[in-house]
């Protein structure tokens, strides 16, 4: 283990993020780097429990070796600690940089004290091998012959290629979109993670030997009976991407849109003319409504910020939540609490307060003459349990209208995008996401597979890599008949969250 005692000598230190009026004026990570001796003694914080939380079923997804390598860590055997992290996950750069980490909210310490830093540390060890120039094309020694389309080329389908590609099959990724990565690269924004951070592996994974076929929208640009016909297997890892609607009147107002319309059109015209080609909604000057929280309301608050937006505000439907776990979240349960994240805390420091508003039912939205938003009206809603169950009131007299120049909708998705599936005539199961059991990952079509946000619906990227490697498993499993790869345990709950 890292220190026997680590756990009572040192405080948890979580690697601070750049000052908030400083980084908002930018696109760069919001992270500042890693400090090797203070990393050291966070590894050395983990007291190695005999059964180790972190990895269990509310823990890693991933079934990350977290002791292990926080022990290495601690012992200064970085390359070490490289080895055993790339056993369990094929991105770290990825899952360090944007997991909530849940493995945190189940690691023993967490009982009484605050958890190891172990996103942090995961981060750190695979930045140092980067630097250090460990990290390496993963070329198969021989080919197997066998031949596989991927469909999608999120972390769920990039995991699975990785996988694939590692035991010697042929691997093709196709994306509909003008570059690789799905939400990775049109979603998580930037400051959270560089889109030079995505392209990196990309480039690895073609150094590897994955070929990457962009603008290929398969079912629209390519029949999809012509990938069905062409290679051994096929991967459907298309994502959950159609957004929910907020179906009020005044929907129709000019100036209202989906949170993904802003998010990809701010990177993609960010990336090809840091944003002089005009090619994006562009909040500056504009009250800002974004209605939704979750990462996407976060990640659109934080870019509104970033336009220069003249106000903002958050519209929650929910209460906010405890600041501490109440007693139906017990540990190691993944911690419901109220949290600031880093567009919140950016918009604290530009407007002086939180743009959280909670328990608030939008209405309607107000218009003017020539159909442009100019409000929206809410009201304020109490939820009282009926029954065992959460029932929502309007709470009368507590109208209020909002003035906004500027919607965004960050409601969630309702499900993956449908041509392709019903070209294929694969089954849907009752949330309207493909049908297959999550460790089969087989559809109802014979050699077709999937995996990620299309089959579990709207989740984690560490759950999207937690399907790719256990779709890997049984791809390879289908052509070969067995197989030397290896997949996350399957886990109470797999299918839930
Ligand atoms: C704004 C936003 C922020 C998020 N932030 C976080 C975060 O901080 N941490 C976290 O863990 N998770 C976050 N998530 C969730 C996470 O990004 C997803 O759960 C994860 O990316 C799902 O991976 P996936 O591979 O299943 O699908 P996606 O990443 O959605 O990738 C699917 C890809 O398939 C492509 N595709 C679809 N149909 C076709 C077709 N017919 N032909 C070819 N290509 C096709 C799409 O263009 C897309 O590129 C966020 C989500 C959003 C929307
Ligand atoms: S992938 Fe996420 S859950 Fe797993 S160790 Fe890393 S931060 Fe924790």
């Amino acid at each position: 283990m890292g220190k026997s005692t680590g756990f009572m000598e040192f405080p948890r230190l979580k690697r601070p993020w750049r000052d908030a009026s400083e980084r908002s004026l930018d696109y760069y990570e919001i992270y500042t780097p890693p400090n090797k001796n203070k990393l050291k003694l966070q590894g050395a914080r983990c007291m190695n429990c005999g059964v180790p939380f972190c990895e269990s079923d509310h823990g890693c997804p991933i079934d990350n070796l977290i002791p292990e390598w926080n022990d290495l860590v601690y012992k200064g055997r970085w390359r070490e600690a490289l080895e055993r992290l790339s056993k369990t996950n094929n991105f770290p750069e990825f899952t360090g940089r944007v997991c909530p980490a849940p493995c945190e909210g189940a690691c023993v310490l967490g009982i009484n004290e605050p958890a190891v830093t172990i996103k942090d540390i995961e981060n750190s060890i695979v930045d140092v091998g980067f630097e250090e120039g460990w990290i390496r094309p993963n070329i198969p020694d021989k080919r197997t012959g066998k031949s596989i389309a991927i469909i999608g080329s999120g972390p769920a389908g990039l995991t699975a290629a990785d996988q694939l590609n590692g035991v010697g099959h042929s691997v093709t990724v196709f994306e509909r979109e003008d570059r690789i990565g799905g939400l990775l690269m049109y979603g998580i924004p930037n400051m959270k993670l560089s889109k030079s951070v995505v392209n990196r592996r990309v480039s690895l994974l073609e150094d590897s030997g994955i070929v990457f076929k962009t603008n290929a929208n398969i079912g629209i640009d390519i029949e999809s009976e012509t990938v069905l016909q062409s290679f051994d297997a096929v991967l459907i890892a298309t994502g959950s991407t159609i957004p929910r609607d907020l179906d009020i009147p005044g929907r129709d107002s000019k100036n209202i849109h989906f949170a993904m319309d802003f998010l990809t059109q701010n990177t993609k015209s960010l990336l090809n003319s840091s944003l002089s080609d005009d090619n994006y909604i562009d909040a500056k000057d504009k009250n800002v409504i974004v209605i939704g929280g979750g990462d996407t309301g976060t990640d659109c608050i934080a870019t509104a910020i970033r336009h220069g937006c003249k106000g903002l505000i958050n519209l929650e439907l929910l209460d906010q939540s405890p600041i501490e776990r109440d007693a139906l979240n017990p540990w190691p349960l993944w911690p419901v609490i109220h949290r600031t994240d880093y567009g919140h805390e950016e918009a604290i420091k530009r407007f002086g307060n939180d743009p959280r508003e909670y328990a608030t039912l939008s209405q309607e939205f107000i218009f003017d003459a020539k159909h442009n938003l100019t409000g929206l009206k809410t009201n304020e809603v109490k939820w009282q349990k009926n029954n065992g169950r959460f029932e929502m009131n309007i709470v009368e007299g507590k109208e209020k209208v909002w003035e906004a120049d500027l919607v965004l909708l960050a409601l969630g998705f309702i499900g993956p995008d449908q041509t392709l599936i019903n070209q294929m005539g694969i089954d849907l199961d009752e949330r309207n996401n493909i049908s297959a059991a999550h460790g089969s990952f087989e559809t109802s079509k014979e050699g077709v597979f999937t995996a990620g946000d299309c089959r579990r619906g709207q989740s984690l990227v560490v759950w999207a890599m937690n399907e790719g490697r256990g779709a890997a498993l049984s791809i390879d499993r289908y052509l070969q008949g067995s197989s030397s790869l290896s997949a996350p345990m399957i886990k109470l709950g797999s299918e839930e969250r």
